[in-house]
């Protein structure tokens, strides 16, 4: 739960602060470019988000 929880919480916070930054954000001076970029991996590795559910399900329903 706190794996999909953070993973997708940080792809929502790394959009905001591209946001912030304006257009400046999109460019790879500034480092949030790089976090944007890097961020939505974690809800890919290590089971994605998808998987993650599924697995929170299951208990559930057991
Ligand atoms: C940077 C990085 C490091 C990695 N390191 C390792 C490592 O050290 N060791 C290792 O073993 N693997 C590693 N992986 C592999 C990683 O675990 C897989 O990428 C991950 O399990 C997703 O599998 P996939 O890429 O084949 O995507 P797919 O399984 O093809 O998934 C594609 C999409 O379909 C969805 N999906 C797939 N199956 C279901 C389902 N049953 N129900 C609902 N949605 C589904 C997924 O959620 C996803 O959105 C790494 C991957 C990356 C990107």
């Amino acid at each position: 739960m706190a794996k999909w929880w953070i993973s997708e919480m940080a792809k929502k916070v790394a959009a905001e602060c591209l946001q912030l930054h304006g257009g400046y954000g999109y460019m790879e001076e500034y480092e949030i470019a790089r976090r944007f970029r890097d961020i939505p991996v974690a809800a890919i590795y290590a089971g994605t988000t998808e998987i993650m559910k599924g697995i929170i399900a299951k208990e559930i329903l057991k």
